[in-house]
C-alpha cells in the first residue's frame, strides 16, 4: 500500500497553538518503528496544479491564498498563521489525496498522512482547513473521466460542512457524514446523508449505526471510488469531540470500512482528518490503527 507523506506536512506553529502538528512526523515514525510499513511504502506528492485547484475553489479565493491577501477575519477562520509555506503544504497534501485515489485503483487502498480538510469551502477556509483535498481529488477524477461516481465516507467527529456545500448539487459525489450533533460546525449544510450522534455516544451505538448504514449505502450508490475521512476525534479522550468511543471501537470502525469496501471491490483513498486527544500518544495510536487495519485487511 502506498502512503503519501512529505516533511512539509508538518507546518511550524507558535509554541502554544492548540493544533497537534507533531502528529504528522510522529505517525510515520511510529509505523516504521513497529514494522507496519517500511520506507518503500511512502511517496512524496508534487504540488497540485492550479487547474486542479480551480476545479473546486473559486478564482478569487485562490488568488487571495496565492498572494497571501486573505483578510484578517478570513485568516482567523482558518486558524493557522498564514505564510506561503501553509499554501504550499496544502497543495502538496491535496495532490497526495489525488495520488492516493489513483494508487487505490491499483492497490485497493492508499493513505495520505494528512488531509481530510472538510471545512474548506469553494470560496473560503475554516477550522484548520485551507483546501478541500477530497473535493479537489473527486472533481479532478470526474473531470478526467477516471471515475463517474464517488462516495465520501466522512467519519471525523465534525460534520463535513465544506464538502457538503461543494457537492450539494453534484449527484456524482455522495457525501456521508457521521458526527457529533452538538460538535462544530454549528450550521451544518446538509450532506447527502448526515448521521448526528448525541453527546457521549460510545462504541456500541456508533458501530451499530455504521454497520447498518455503510454496506447498504455502497450497494445502492455503486461508486467507482470511496474517499474515507478517518478522523480520530470520536475518542472519549478528545478535547474537541463530544463522543465517547474507545481506541478499540475506533479501530473496529476503520477495519469495518476497509473490509466493507474490499468485499465490494471498491478502491479506498484515506485522508487522515482530526484528532485532539489530551495525550499526543493517544492521537498517534488512533491514527496508527487506521494503517494497521489497512495493512491487515489488504496485506
Ligand atoms: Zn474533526
Amino acid at each position: 500500500m502506498r502512503i503519501a507523506f512529505s516533511p512539509t506536512y508538518r507546518y511550524q506553529l507558535p509554541a502554544k497553538h492548540r493544533f497537534p502538528m507533531d502528529k504528522y512526523t510522529l505517525l510515520p515514525e511510529q509505523l516504521l518503528y513497529e514494522g507496519t510499513i517500511t520506507e518503500a511504502n511512502f511517496f512524496s506528492p508534487e504540488p497540485l496544479s492550479e487547474a486542479a485547484i480551480l476545479r473546486t475553489h473559486t478564482a478569487d479565493y485562490w488568488h487571495k491564498l496565492k498572494t497571501n491577501t486573505l483578510s484578517r477575519k478570513e485568516a482567523r477562520a482558518i486558524g493557522f498563521p498564514m505564510r506561503p509555506e501553509l499554501i504550499a503544504r496544502g497543495r502538496v497534501i491535496a495532490r497526495g489525496t489525488l495520488d492516493c485515489a489513483r494508487h487505490a485503483f491499483r492497490d485497493g487502498v492508499a493513505l495520505n498522512v494528512a488531509g481530510g480538510t472538510h471545512h474548506s469551502f469553494a470560496d473560503r477556509g475554516e477550522g484548520f482547513c485551507v483546501f478541500n483535498d477530497i473535493a479537489i481529488a473527486a472533481n479532478e477524477l470526474l473531470h478526467t473521466g477516471e471515475i463517474t461516481k464517488a462516495v465520501v465516507v466522512d467519519l471525523d467527529v465534525h460534520q463535513g460542512n465544506g464538502t457538503a456545500m461543494i457537492f450539494a448539487d453534484e449527484p456524482r459525489v455522495f457525501t456521508l457524514s457521521f458526527h457529533g450533533a452538538k460538535n462544530y460546525p454549528n450550521r451544518k449544510p446538509p450532506s447527502d446523508l448526515d448521521v448526528g450522534f448525541p453527546d457521549g455516544t460510545g462504541d456500541e451505538a456508533y458501530l451499530s449505526r455504521l454497520y447498518a448504514v455503510l454496506p447498504a449505502l455502497l450497494d445502492r450508490e455503486q461508486p467507482d471510488l470511496v474517499f474515507y475521512l478517518s478522523g480520530v476525534d470520536i475518542l472519549a479522550t478528545d478535547k474537541l469531540g463530544r463522543l465517547a468511543c474507545t481506541l478499540q471501537g475506533c479501530r473496529e470502525r476503520d477495519r469495518f470500512v476497509f473490509q466493507t469496501c474490499k468485499d465490494r471491490g471498491l478502491p479506498v483513498a484515506v485522508s487522515m482528518g482530526g484528532g485532539y486527544s489530551e495525550r499526543l500518544a493517544t492521537i498517534i495510536e488512533g491514527h496508527a490503527n487506521t494503517y494497521r487495519m489497512a495493512d491487515s485487511v489488504y496485506g
